[in-house]
């Protein structure tokens, strides 16, 4: 086992793994950039590094300080956490060539993944369904209205580096189309660096459903259900609930083993999320992560593992610490996500905490990194804590859950957790009928 690791993020994420680190006795260094140095992941970890200025091209993303930052301190491996560096596959690389370990899988899946039409292309060899499209990358507009006209509008321009729901444009028909098109090229350069985009039919209903896997170099493979997280606004996840209300055992054993059979075949290592879109009992493809996702919580608490602990074990050559009849789900999970924005705007919201108390009690976890006289920095993403809640029902779910958020002072900087709070009592959220437009359509609706 590893002595000593560098978590190369910040944030709950980067208090996460240290926590994890600690449990299984490994010494921890925390990076951090000038805006960060007081921050808790920095506080709380055995080390800490300043890896650069506050932007996070200069510190979080600065490879080189990273290695230097392991070579100082004698750290054996990294872990990226989420978002930053880890699905950046020439990092990964980079992280291997300089005789460290990159915990997460090879180089070769980070970026096979990353290119989602050579991700849907190995998920079709592998037996997975995707949803109906583009064969590859669609050079102009008149390809595009051939490639449409065959799979029938409403249709999706996505960008294949694409990410956070960027460079995706829909369009219904097609005089929409060329706007489409050039809107999703355009918008992938600016934030990728490449206009190469694909398309897909447009599905009007569907539920974002994802499965968990983890994946040992022993040849082991265990699925660990799914996760649906069709509550989004803008393509981005925020709230996560497991079990999905929508699935059968039927349906997710079947998907669960499809996905699994996957894995082994392409040898893949550690965690990884396979990202459906779930319309009338069908799954799609959309696309796999390569990393640990922000919503991991739910999985964790209804199959009662530990996924970062296990990623670090995996890293460090060891089997997986359990097979899949020894997982079971057990009653239900949500997390919310409080980010430190304005509840009906979602403008951004930085500034100091005066007063902060987080929810506790029987089924509660916060994973936040939060503190009374912190200030949040304005540079980063706007998360600053999940709200975790497991119950033996759903319905017990939902009780707690609406305790928790009552119980949550975060004072000083405007929260999402008005946004939660109103959403506990709306009867298609309790009762699970939602699909990834429900919450758009809920806001709209707030606003009139
Ligand atoms: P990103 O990597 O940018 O997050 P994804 O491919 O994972 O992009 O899609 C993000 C979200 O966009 C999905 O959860 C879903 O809400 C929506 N989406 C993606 N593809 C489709 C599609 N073919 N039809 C309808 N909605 C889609």
């Amino acid at each position: 086992m590893f002595e000593k690791i560098l978590i190369a993020n910040r944030g709950e994420i980067a208090l996460r793994i240290h926590r994890a680190c600690k449990e299984m006795g490994i010494k921890t260094v925390a990076v951090h950039s000038t805006a960060d140095a007081d921050a808790m992941h920095v506080r709380l970890a055995d080390e800490s590094v300043c890896i650069g200025p506050p932007q996070a091209a200069k510190s979080y993303l600065n490879v080189p300080a990273l290695i230097t930052a392991c070579e100082l301190t004698g750290a054996e491996a990294i872990h990226p956490g989420y978002g930053f560096l880890s699905e950046n596959a020439s990092f990964a690389q980079i992280v291997t060539e300089h005789g460290l370990t990159f915990i997460g899988p090879t180089a070769d899946h980070i970026r096979l993944m990353g290119d989602k039409i050579m991700a849907k292309e190995a998920m079709i060899e592998l037996g997975v369904p995707c949803v109906p499209g583009s064969d590859g990358g669609i050079p102009d507009v008149k390809e595009a209205k051939k490639v449409a006209k065959k799979i029938g509008y409403p249709v999706l321009i996505k960008a294949s580096s694409g990410g956070g729901g960027r460079g995706m444009k829909l369009a219904r028909s097609e005089e929409e189309l060329a706007t489409a098109f050039s809107t999703a090229r355009s918008e992938s350069k600016a934030a990728f660096g490449d206009d190469t985009v694909y398309m897909e039919k447009y599905l009007e209903l569907p539920r974002h459903i994802e499965i968990q896997v983890v994946a040992d170099s022993h040849g082991n493979v265990v699925h660990l259900g799914e996760r649906d997280c069709s509550l989004q606004r803008r393509h981005q996840k925020v709230l996560e609930e497991a079990p999905s209300p929508a699935l059968n055992a039927k349906d997710r054993e079947k998907i669960g083993k499809t996905v699994s059979k996957a894995i082994q075949k392409m040898g893949y290592l550690g965690v990884g999320t396979i990202e459906f879109l779930y319309e009338n009992g069908e799954f799609y493809f959309i696309e796999m992560n390569t990393r640990l996702q922000v919503e991991h919580p739910v999985t964790e608490a209804i199959y009662n593992v530990d996924l970062v602990r296990e990623q670090i074990s995996i890293a460090a050559g060891n089997p997986l610490s359990f097979s899949q009849d020894q997982v079971e789900p057990y009653g239900h999970a949500i997390e919310c996500r409080i980010n430190a924005e304005h509840p009906a705007t979602f403008a951004p919201s930085p500034g100091t905490i005066n007063s902060f108390h987080a929810p506790g009690g029987l089924g509660i976890r916060m994973d936040s990194a939060i503190y009374t006289g912190y200030r949040i920095p304005p540079h980063y993403d706007s998360l600053i804590g999940k709200l975790i809640v497991h119950g033996r029902t759903r319905n017990e779910c939902l009780m707690r859950l609406r305790r928790a958020l009552g119980e949550m002072v975060v004072d000083g900087v405007l929260t999402t957790t008005p946004l939660f709070q109103a959403l506990m009592s709306e009867p298609d959220f309790i009762n699970g009928e939602y699909n990834i437009h429900w919450l758009e359509k809920w806001l709209e609706k707030q606003k009139s």
